[in-house]
């Protein structure tokens, strides 16, 4: 037995057979990954270009308590992130507690009664529901007389221009891009692609305010989605941008305007961006955007390297192993509900934090069906570290993104075949 397939038998039981396809696999994939390692090249120069010019020093990492007033950490984190993303502003918050929490105030800061909100790329992510209206709930933007509207994809999952064409009329003030897929087997929208898009909307209402769900999405590819015309891009900081250090927080860049009704809405009509305490987590959320670009890339291999195991195996994955990247999620349709589970408890058991749990699928405020969740993560629920999750409906898909190490994200992938084989549901 080779030396190295004697630690993952030992450490994680398993099989030699299994160790042998996972080096078939790695020895066709030397080309994706120089192409990640080149990725987090380009977005480690962008970062610290952006840190430069920013003059960052010790003394941003001090942090403030109380109500937050002359903040210069707080400040200057933004500028970086302003300057990253192409934006005139950014706001970047641990008080914004999800992504979900950051596309809320993006909408309802920048939306007024009357005004129609539009997503001219199909259904949205699944916590989008509440925030709409389309699911009823108190706050919910119907509640305060905004109106929205949806163009579905085409067969094809090609952007339906006639309807969007359509769709905008004099009410729409918003529209809403999602670049990755969320819960959803329809492709993620590469830069190139929401540029297209971004541009034919504005051949038709110029004015509109376009805004992208950047989840997932960041340092993934080289361009971000201001620069294909966006007015606005929001995030999570438990994914990409927090590169797995930043303890919570969100953020939200964009014009200047954008940037301003958002930041009224996170605080107060009046106090805007000028107050919240940044506490003692600064340093975390410099650090954790240092070292974002190559978490990406980390988790990027992860993604091609299993959705090449399962290709191989026979499954469906989305994206394919050989398509384009625009995001960091990889699905592998799984089939049953025991396959999920099991692919969720190879993934748990091959964590630093909680690898003797055993996941379950259960409801989750915001989400129509039970999930199953495997995370096993220094900061809870970051999806920027190892884990894989899943509605518990059919096709099955199970969601698998994030690794702060590829070598981690390998042997995760590794125990998910183990587990897997273990339950009888494949052979290898
Ligand atoms: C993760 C995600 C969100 C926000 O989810 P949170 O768990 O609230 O951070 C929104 N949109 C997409 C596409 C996502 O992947």
């Amino acid at each position: 037995m080779k030396f190295d397939h004697k630690i993952y038998t030992e450490t994680l039981g398993i099989d030699e057979r299994i160790c042998e396809f996972s080096d078939e696999i790695i020895s066709g994939l030397a080309d994706r990954f120089a192409q990640a390692d080149r990725m987090a090249e380009m977005g480690q120069l962008k970062v610290l270009s952006a840190f430069k010019r920013a003059k960052i020093s010790d003394s941003h990492f001090t942090g403030t308590t109380g109500y937050g007033y002359d903040d210069i950490g707080r400040d200057a984190l933004e500028a970086v992130y302003a300057d990253i993303f192409k934006a005139e502003d950014a706001l970047v918050r641990p008080q914004i507690v999800s992504g979900t929490h950051a596309i809320n105030l993006a909408l309802s800061g920048n939306l007024r009664p009357g005004d129609e909100l539009l997503s001219p790329a199909g259904a949205l992510y699944d916590t989008m529901d509440q925030i709409i209206g389309i699911r009823d709930c108190p706050g919910s933007l119907k509640e305060y007389g905004i109106s929205y509207r949806q163009v579905d994809l085409l067969q094809d999952n090609g952007f339906d221009f006639d309807g969007i064409k359509k769709a905008l009329n004099e009410k729409t003030k918003l529209v809403t891009i999602q670049r990755s897929r969320g819960y959803s087997s329809r492709p993620s929208f590469t830069i190139d692609k929401i540029e297209e898009l971004i541009r034919y909307i504005r051949s038709i209402k110029p004015d509109v305010t376009i805004m992208v769900d950047n989840c997932y999405g960041e340092f993934v590819e080289e361009r971000e989605p201001i620069e294909a015309g966006a007015d606005m891009v929001v995030g999570s900081l438990i994914k990409n941008p927090g590169g797995s250090l930043a303890p919570c927080g969100g953020y939200i860049a964009g014009t200047k305007r954008c940037v301003e009704n958002a930041a009224y809405r996170l605080t107060s009509p009046g106090l805007g961006k000028e107050t919240g305490a940044s506490l003692s987590s600064m340093k975390s959320f410099f650090q954790g955007l240092f070292m974002a670009p190559v978490v990406v890339a980390s988790a990027l291999k992860g993604a091609v390297f299993a959705a090449s195991c399962y290709e191989k195996l026979g499954f469906k994955t989305f994206p394919a192993s050989t398509d384009k990247r625009t995001d960091i999620i990889q699905a592998v349709e799984l089939k049953t509900a025991e396959a999920l589970l099991k692919f969720c408890e190879g993934i748990q058991e091959a964590s630093p934090v909680d690898s003797f749990v055993t996941p379950v699928a259960d409801d989750m405020p915001g989400y129509e069906s039970k999930v199953v969740m495997a995370a096993g993560a220094f900061v809870q629920g970051a999806s920027i570290e190892l884990s894989a999750d899943g509605p518990m409906r059919e096709p099955y898909n199970v969601y698998f993104q994030g690794g702060i190490t590829w070598p981690h994200v390998k042997a995760g992938i590794m125990n998910t075949l183990q587990a897997l084989k273990d339950g009888g549901i494949l052979e290898i």
